[in-house]
């Protein structure tokens, strides 16, 4: 049986994309009106976590942000399949108890 192939962990992220507006601040930017304007962007953020409540946050460029997403969408795939077979592993440590 060939082993099917699952998600490179080289390419996999730990974190969360999300979407921020940001104001430039510039005198007259009919985009940063007060209460009016929404801002300029979206530009995506990567939220990764940095240990000890700490967090970075990446802004991702328009062109890789469907690579990032991908990292992220792996990373949780791993994660799924990690949980997977530690639940098979616990099911195998106590079959092996009762030899
Ligand atoms: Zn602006």
């Amino acid at each position: 049986m060939q082993c099917k192939a699952g998600p490179d962990p080289a390419l996999a992220l730990a974190g969360s994309l999300m979407k921020r507006m940001i104001r430039c601040n510039k005198p007259g930017c009919r985009y940063c009106e007060k209460d009016k304007g929404k801002g300029h962007g979206p530009i995506w953020i990567l939220s990764v976590s940095a240990g000890s409540r700490r967090v970075r946050q990446i802004p991702v460029p328009a062109h890789l942000k469907q690579e990032a997403e991908e990292g992220v969408r792996r990373y949780t795939e791993i994660q799924k399949r990690l949980k997977q077979i530690s639940s098979l592993s616990l099911d195998l440590l106590e079959e092996r108890k009762k030899r």
